[in-house]
């Protein structure tokens, strides 16, 4: 039985990538943290492939729930192991830094970065037993470029995107990959306040990309093809920022 655990799969880019997976024949840990609706939807998305999926619920910035229900998991599946994790759940508050609150500061870097910590952690002990694995982390344009307005996010997933390189060269020799994804502006509940008229004209595709162009990357990250690929962050942003 393959198990790949995905945080926030309940909705947008990780609900894609929840299906996209379960295609490759992955049992499917839908992780979600308020939303139990919409990873019920997922899930049943899910089980239309044909594949076994479980919804866990737990917020990945609170560390004593990540581990107790990864190893109430682990506890119940003594004979199997989750080899791939993508650390998708994410969230933005966006704001000038001279008027960002210091809970808006906090919560988006607790989110991504004690995410990213907290989940890799509690998974990785496995997968070195195994000699197998896969973190594929979910980063952004805002953490390559930065972005004005976006302080608290640019530095959280420019964070996510050095642990990527550091974490990848720890594990690297016992068949782990570690990798990131760096979106530009995808159609999902995340940027549904944005003006994308207006933000498409700066886009040299001229549209938003899709959770599905972004799972397709995950798939192919995830899957034996992409062996020798670690360390990297690979973009797809329609030409946003090269
Ligand atoms: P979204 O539609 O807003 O979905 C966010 C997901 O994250 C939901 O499943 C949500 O769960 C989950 N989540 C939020 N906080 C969590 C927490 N503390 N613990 C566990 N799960 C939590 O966002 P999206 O657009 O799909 O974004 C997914 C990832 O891609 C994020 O990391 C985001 O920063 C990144 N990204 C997105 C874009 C974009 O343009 N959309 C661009 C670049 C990068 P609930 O449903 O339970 O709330």
């Amino acid at each position: 039985m393959k198990y790949a655990l995905v945080t926030g799969g309940s909705r947008g880019i990780g609900r894609a990538v929840c299906i996209k997976l379960s295609l490759m024949g992955y049992n499917v840990i839908i992780n979600y943290a308020n939303n139990i609706t919409e990873a019920q939807k997922t899930l049943e998305l899910v089980e239309m492939t044909g594949q076994h999926g479980e919804i866990m619920m737990f917020d990945v910035s609170k560390r004593e729930q990540v581990s107790k229900t990864i190893e109430k998991w682990q506890e119940t599946h003594p004979n199997d192991y989750i080899d791939v994790l993508v650390n998708n759940a994410g969230i933005r508050r966006d704001n000038i830094l001279a008027l960002m609150p210091e809970e808006d500061w906090n919560i988006v870097i607790d989110t991504t970065l004690k995410g990213f910590y907290n989940t890799t952690q509690a998974l990785l002990p496995a997968m070195i037993r195994h000699k197998h694995g896969r973190i594929i982390n979910m980063a952004s344009v805002s953490g390559i470029s930065g972005i004005r307005g976006q302080a608290n996010y640019s530095t959280a997933k420019g964070g996510l995107i050095a642990a990527t390189k550091a974490l990848a060269q720890e594990v690297a020799a016992k068949n782990i990959t570690v990798n990131a994804i760096a979106p530009g502006f995808i159609k999902t509940d995340m940027t549904d306040d944005l003006d994308e008229e207006s933000i498409v004209k700066t886009i040299p595709m001229r549209r938003f990309g899709t959770p599905e162009e972004v799972a397709e990357l995950v798939g192919f990250i995830a899957s034996p093809a992409a062996g020798y690929i670690t360390g990297s962050v690979i973009s797809i942003n329609g030409g946003l920022y090269t």
